[in-house]
């Protein structure tokens, strides 16, 4: 254990009938960690977001254990039980589909043995230097996530001010925040996140570095970014996630195209659909349906997408090959920052280029679309962009039918289309395409998604 520099008054204690966690709101194999431990003559305690989820009466989704166990230590105990990490070894308690966390104290203190790295800017680089309980505790991000439920007491012990700051319903860093964004610049959109998440306030303190220091999470490992992603805009707060990642200047360090688009796009359009389509995904997850991150990530790059599109089609390039080239570049581009696996930015790509196929009468074509494997998603996507457009309306209506319909039916009904507005402006636009052999999917006008028709 590492001697600490830190000045720490004794901890505010919260005794059990002064809080409103219950052992009943804990998971059972949380409990049965806790106690496993301090019968092995460990101290052990719940913390981080489960702790602070419990007192605002929230349902945690894990529940991470401290201890002054070694991970060595806590393996001799649970046969179910493996270590994790490089970085910082970790225990992880299996029990079926359920994993319980379990941490050895830990310091952010530079102890002089060099196992802590700073990097340029204060980055930390490497931190695995096992700690106190209060190293533990000032190490954390926000106060909110540094109380400590312990199994011995039940009390809560606040080492930061904690407790005042989760009654008060504010996100308040630890220490300096300058500093603590500089040693970790994704603690801002930490502040974003769990702010949209629990309907917390950043305080001022906290909130005033981030626009100065967004710049900071370019040096962020994309990987990382990718899985901050997730956590925003997947887990039913997308839209207000997206709305402070705004406010507090960091849409720009995340995703600088779709930034860009929006502040170039007069109309507004872009924005709506975009924020249409995130409260959809809210929708979606409040109501237990799935959502992807393809769908998702579509609908963030489309503004950018779109820019990058109406630049290629004003320097004359083709349609089919200028969606094709504003995909990839959005994609390769988007990539430096957020990593974005192959897996999705695929169908997200389809997404996009599958858009202007909806414009298509010609029968074959229609049957064709119908069967494409990302046809479900593509509509979806359709549909956010029909939002007051009343020809992208339109098609809607047409696909929606197309899908109900009966084969025969459709036929009889494009058939006796052939001779209509829409068909004719589509072979207009189809027809030199054919002649040089290219995808079939540019655009009835020819004009593609841009500024005009997002
Ligand atoms: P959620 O409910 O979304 O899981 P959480 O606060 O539990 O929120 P986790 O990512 O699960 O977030 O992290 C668990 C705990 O680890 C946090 O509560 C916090 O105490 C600490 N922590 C996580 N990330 C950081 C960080 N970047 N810097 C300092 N402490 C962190
Ligand atoms: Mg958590």
């Amino acid at each position: 254990m590492t001697e600490t520099s830190i000045a720490i008054p004794p901890p505010r204690i919260v005794a059990r009938d002064a809080h409103g966690i219950s052992r009943k709101d804990i998971s059972p194999n949380a409990l049965r960690v806790l106690y496993r431990l301090r019968e092995g003559g460990f101290a052990a305690y719940l913390v981080g977001g489960a702790v602070r989820d419990l007192l605002i009466g929230g349902h945690p989704k894990d529940f991470d254990v401290a201890t002054d166990a070694t991970p060595e230590q806590v393996r001799g105990l649970f046969r179910n039980c493996r270590l994790i990490g490089r970085r910082f070894r970790l225990a992880h308690v299996v029990y079926g589909r359920e994993i319980i966390e379990v941490a050895t104290f830990r310091a952010n203190e530079d102890d002089g043995s060099g196992s802590r790295e700073m990097g340029d800017e204060g980055r930390i680089h490497r931190d695995n230097v096992y700690g106190t309980i209060e190293d533990d505790a000032v190490r954390r991000d926000f106060t909110a996530n540094a109380l400590y439920y312990a199994i011995e007491d039940f009390s809560v012990r606040d080492y930061v001010g904690g407790f005042e700051d989760v009654q008060a319903r504010v996100l308040r860093l630890i220490g300096d925040p300058e500093s603590r964004y500089r040693e970790d610049p994704v603690r801002m959109l930490r502040a974003v996140r769990l702010s949209s998440k629990l309907g917390f306030s950043i305080d001022p303190s906290a909130a005033e570095p981030i626009p100065r220091l967004a710049v900071l999470l370019s040096g962020a490992a994309p990987a990382r970014l990718f899985d901050e992603c997730l956590k925003m805009f997947m887990a039913g707060h997308a839209e207000t996630s997206f709305l402070s990642l705004e406010d507090n200047g960091l849409l720009p360090a995340l995703f600088p195209e779709t930034a860009r688009a929006l502040a170039t796009n007069s109309s507004g359009a872009l924005r709506t659909t975009l924020l249409q389509a995130l409260r959809n995904t809210d929708v979606r997850v409040a109501e237990d349906k799935p959502v992807t991150p393809a769908f998702l990530f579509a609908a963030l790059l489309w503004p950018a997408y779109c820019r990058e599109l109406a630049v290629l089609q004003k320097q004359g390039v083709e349609a089919g090959v200028a969606q094709q080239r504003a995909a990839d570049r959005v994609t390769l581009h988007q990539a430096e920052r957020i990593a974005l696996p192959r897996r999705f930015s695929q169908p997200m790509q389809e997404i996009w280029l599958l858009q202007p196929r909806f414009t298509q009468r010609l029968r074959k074509r229609v049957f064709r679309l119908l069967a494409h494997p990302r046809f479900r998603a593509a509509f979806d996507f359709l549909e956010l962009r029909a939002n007051g457009n009343a020809e992208i309306a339109d098609d809607v209506a047409f696909w929606r039918q197309a899908q109900v319909d009966s084969p025969e039916h459709l036929a009889e009904t494009l058939a006796s289309r052939s001779s209509g507005p829409r068909e004719e402006g589509e072979a207009a636009a189809a027809r030199p395409r054919r002649r040089r052999r290219r995808r079939p999917d540019g655009s009835a006008s020819g004009t593609g998604p841009g500024e005009a028709q997002p």
